[in-house]
């Protein structure tokens, strides 16, 4: 099978590729990217490239992605000359396009943010009074394109939102939404074959730090009732949207219960303690759904685990004492050093979040991340 886009992601799926019997072709736009070495196969190009895009398909009976900056027009007419990719295009749209999802969501009753698609110079009147109707100034996002937080904005006050809006509008559409109230942030991670069984992992809480996931936390801290909403909420929009593979649901934890962020129909940041911490990791069960096998369990393997990114501070530690750190497991996805770039990841599995809390960071921070506790 194909992957496009290479990466860390795409570097796990690697990991995992062999033990479910797929041979792994991926598609890169430089040869030292991180997800070479775990490869079968490698082929350079760009995801946007046809001509590139093409030769991974005549490599591969099916193909997935790593990443969400993708043609999607383009996806459409591979598609329709026969190319099976997992999740397809239909399906990849809500997660390209935050206007897409925002509006469908919307229409088939899911619960998001309130929310106005700006597409037109008429379209900004929306924002004249904002604040006065919705109590704050909206939060701003491009439609398409930004990850990690790039792309979100929170203007101060609606004047700023107009001028705001104006310039993310020069380079397509934007999302003008409430700014809700976040009592916390979780993730949902289902897995959905071929034949429409789906199955949730455990719910993760999810702490960012400059609008970048920071740490993982397994349980998530809710009550059960609200962690089943989620399992049933994720499981409805996987099958809404078609989705083949594994899928997160970003979820905001509201004062009027949870909302929908973001999906990521591919294995996500918040699903990288499965490695350690279930019966199957994500990355096993999204190769398994997307080749047409059966899914494996999801059960966890344990009471607690906590995952850290690192991300590239301004002078590099040491990975060995990373990981000579006591009960973590250390990621390193081989990249050069890089400051803000995503390095590794540090997780450690056990009965006591509070506990492994402590020794992920004390890892993570001995190899050389800018992120920070959340307070
Ligand atoms: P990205 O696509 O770059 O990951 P998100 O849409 O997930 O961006 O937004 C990044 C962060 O901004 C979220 O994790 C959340 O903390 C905050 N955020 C996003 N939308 C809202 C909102 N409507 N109200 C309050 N905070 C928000």
């Amino acid at each position: 099978m194909g992957v496009v886009g290479g990466g860390q992601l795409a570097r796990m799926m690697g990991d995992d590729a062999h033990d479910v019997g797929v041979e792994l072709t991926v598609l890169v736009t430089a040869a030292d990217d991180s997800a070479v070495e775990t490869a079968d196969h490698v082929l350079l190009g760009a995801a946007d490239d046809e001509s590139a895009l093409r030769r991974l398909i005549e490599t591969s009976d099916v193909v997935t992605f790593d990443h969400e900056l993708i043609d999607l027009d383009m996806l459409v007419r591979l598609e329709e000359q026969g190319v099976v990719f997992r999740p397809s295009p239909r399906a990849l749209r809500y997660s390209v396009d935050k206007a897409v999802q925002r509006e469908e969501f919307t229409a088939a009753g899911f619960p998001v943010p309130y929310c106005h698609v700006i597409r037109s110079d008429a379209d900004l009147s929306v924002l004249d009074d904002w604040s006065q109707m919705h109590q704050n100034p909206p939060v701003l996002k491009a439609a398409r394109g930004g990850y990690d937080g790039r792309g979100v904005l929170f203007p101060v006050d609606d004047t700023d939102a107009m001028q705001l809006a104006r310039e993310l509008l020069a380079r397509g559409a934007v999302v003008a939404e409430e700014r809700v109230t976040l009592l916390s942030e979780v993730a949902q991670l289902v897995v959905r074959s071929v034949h429409g069984e789906v199955i949730a992992y455990p719910l993760v809480t999810t702490l960012q730090s400059r609008g970048m996931c920071a740490e993982v936390q397994f349980p998530a801290d809710l009550d059960e009732d609200v962690q089943a909403q989620a399992r049933e909420l994720s499981a409805k929009i996987a099958s809404h949207i078609g989705l083949v593979g594994v899928m997160a649901v970003e979820l905001f934890v509201t004062p009027r219960g949870l909302l929908i962020n973001e999906l990521a129909l591919r294995p996500h940041n918040s699903g990288h303690w499965t490695i350690e911490g279930t019966a199957t990791s994500q990355f096993a069960n999204h190769l398994r759904a997307v080749t047409g096998q059966e899914l494996g369990a999801s059960t966890a393997l344990c009471a607690a685990a906590v995952m850290v990114n690192v991300v590239g501070a301004d002078t590099p530690g040491s990975l060995e004492s990373a990981r000579a750190t006591a009960g973590v497991t250390v990621h390193d996805y081989g990249k050069s050093w890089r400051p803000g770039r995503k390095l590794a990841h540090v997780t450690a599995v056990g009965d006591d979040v509070a506990a492994l809390h402590v020794r992920t960071w004390v890892s993570a921070r001995a190899y050389g991340t800018n992120t920070r506790e959340a307070s």
